[in-house]
């Protein structure tokens, strides 16, 4: 009698832990959805869907540093879904691209296209015409780094055509 009520209790007990268990990790997991909600595996949340004229296809942007007096750089995440692309462009004081997820493309007027993947650093020197953006297949995000803001920041140019954005695959 004694053993099956201490089994009953042990029982309701473990039962107990398990449903505290099961809640918290329930918590946490929609504690993390609402803060981030889709971006738990990525550095940064994407942010914000663009609607700007200057990129193509579906492009989120999360600004987290504006230039301010004491530091000329602006730096946002930048996340192009498949196929998405900035137009062509160039930054009067430079810019700098850290990869942080996925495959995308880089490609500086006159030159090849180029495969970027999470872990590439990318220089764009000043002037220099260029465009970035996803691959086809995979979606890219990285983070710009807009230098020395006080030279002057992006100037948008035209869009990438598809056979512009394409052309890498012919090689
Ligand atoms: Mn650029």
């Amino acid at each position: 009698m004694r053993n099956t009520r201490l089994t009953e209790s042990i029982l309701t007990v473990s039962a107990i832990c398990v449903a505290v268990v099961v809640l918290s990790c329930n918590n946490r997991k929609g504690q993390q959805s609402d803060i981030v909600k889709t971006d738990a595996d990525m550095v940064f949340p994407k942010g914000e869907k663009v609607t700007s004229n200057n990129f193509t296809g579906t492009v989120w942007v999360n600004y987290l540093i504006e230039s301010d007096t004491v530091h000329n750089v602006n730096i946002g995440s930048v996340t192009f879904e498949p196929g998405a692309r900035t137009n062509w462009h160039y930054h009067k004081g430079g810019q700098i691209l850290l990869v942080t997820d996925g495959r995308g493309l880089y490609q500086e007027k006159g030159k090849p296209v180029e495969i970027i993947k999470k872990g590439d650093v990318v220089k764009c020197s000043p002037n220099i015409e260029h465009w970035h953006g996803a691959t086809p297949t995979d979606g890219m995000t990285h983070i710009a780094i807009g230098t020395n803001t006080n030279i002057g920041g992006a100037v948008w140019l035209k869009p990438v055509t598809d056979g512009e954005y394409h052309s890498g695959e012919k090689q």
